[in-house]
């Protein structure tokens, strides 16, 4: 087991974690990133990124979170691949295991470890995931060209799920349990205007049937009765459960998991912030997210000085 210790320990580099590394390392305090998975976090998910502001002409996802990384690094952020595991308290600040069996500790922690999408609540969906489930249209919207899907979901992702796949499905059907779909009125025009997609509201995945791989999609309908989709996949595009599991039992948390935390990411545990869409908020976004990094970061960096001045004024020091 190796050893490490950081003023500033940021665990998550999605646009959050990113805009954090940044302000951190800007602010003279050298932060170590943690990240599971892929620098760059959800926005990987997505293809395009037409709403971040400075982009006329959009960027792409993967482009824009490379830059975010290097602006980071350039003031002296550094990465690291590793999953955190566990997180507590200690007499100094904060002590985090990892799955690389790493210990860090740390003055202040920024957690910006995201949501994640919901599984498709049907009880076949382990069976049928990767072969035609399917959580990622701008991945596996190619296995499916010129053949019917459907898109299940009522918010933005769901909308922009269905856009990218209409591009080269036969048909895209969007099942939305909710009246509306509740995603930007553009981007809903936009899918309506399409003659290759249908709109189903009211509708909840029942189950899913087909020969070793999805053939159709069976669904509840909330005026009554079935219908069948005859769909070579289903991309599933629905709520997110945030991946907080890290804050259980050390901060308040909202009924779907949220990090209950003000505008400033306090979480009620000097030195410990929720940044992101991990936290709760009205808006998530990529442009929400960094705002929330910066704000973390800033405080993060003020707590860290304080204490260790604090620290350095004692008289026994
Ligand atoms: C299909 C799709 C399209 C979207 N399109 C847009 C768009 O066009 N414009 C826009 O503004 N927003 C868009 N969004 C929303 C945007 O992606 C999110 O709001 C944003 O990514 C949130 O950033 P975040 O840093 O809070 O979390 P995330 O991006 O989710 O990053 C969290 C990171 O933390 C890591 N992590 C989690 N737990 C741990 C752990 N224990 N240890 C280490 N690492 C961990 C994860 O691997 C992940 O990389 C889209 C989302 C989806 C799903």
């Amino acid at each position: 087991m190796t050893e490490r210790t950081t003023d500033i320990l940021i665990i998550g580099a999605g646009p959050a974690g990113l805009a954090a590394a940044l302000y951190a390392s800007r602010s003279l305090v050298k932060p170590i990133v943690l990240e599971r998975v892929s620098v760059g976090g959800l926005v990987l998910s997505t293809e395009w990124i037409d709403n971040y502001p400075g982009f006329p002409d959009g960027i792409a996802a993967p482009e824009l979170m490379e830059r975010m990384r290097q602006q980071a690094e350039r003031f002296g952020a550094e990465f690291v691949s590793d999953e955190a595991l566990t997180l507590d308290r200690t007499e100094t600040g904060f002590r985090v295991t990892t799955a690389g069996d790493v210990v860090y500790q740390a003055g202040s922690v920024i957690i910006t470890t995201g949501a994640m999408p919901r599984v498709l609540p049907v009880k076949e969906e382990s069976k049928y995931r990767g072969r035609g489930i399917s959580y990622c249209a701008t991945c596996d919207a190619a296995f499916f060209k010129g053949k019917p899907v459907a898109v299940v979901g009522d918010g933005g992702s769901a909308v922009e799920e269905a856009l990218v796949l209409a591009r080269g499905c036969s048909k895209v059907t969007v099942v939305h349990p909710l009246d509306s779909l509740q995603a930007e009125p553009i981007l809903v025009e936009q899918l309506r205007s399409l003659p290759n997609v249908e709109l189903v509201s009211g509708a909840a995945p029942a189950a899913v049937e087909g020969e070793g791989k999805v053939e159709r999609l069976r669904l509840r309908l909330a005026a009554g009765g079935e219908r069948t989709l005859e769909v070579s996949a289903v991309f599933v595009a629905m709520e997110f459960v945030p991946t907080g599991d890290l804050l259980k039992g050390l901060v308040e948390v909202d009924a779907q998991g949220y990090v209950v935390a003000p505008e400033s990411t306090e979480t009620g545990i000097p030195g410990l912030y929720a940044a992101g869409d991990v936290r709760r908020k009205s808006l998530r976004q990529i442009v929400t997210a960094v705002a929330d990094g910066a704000v973390a970061a800033q405080k993060a960096g003020t707590y860290v000085r304080t204490r260790k001045r604090k620290v350095s004024d004692t008289p026994e020091n």
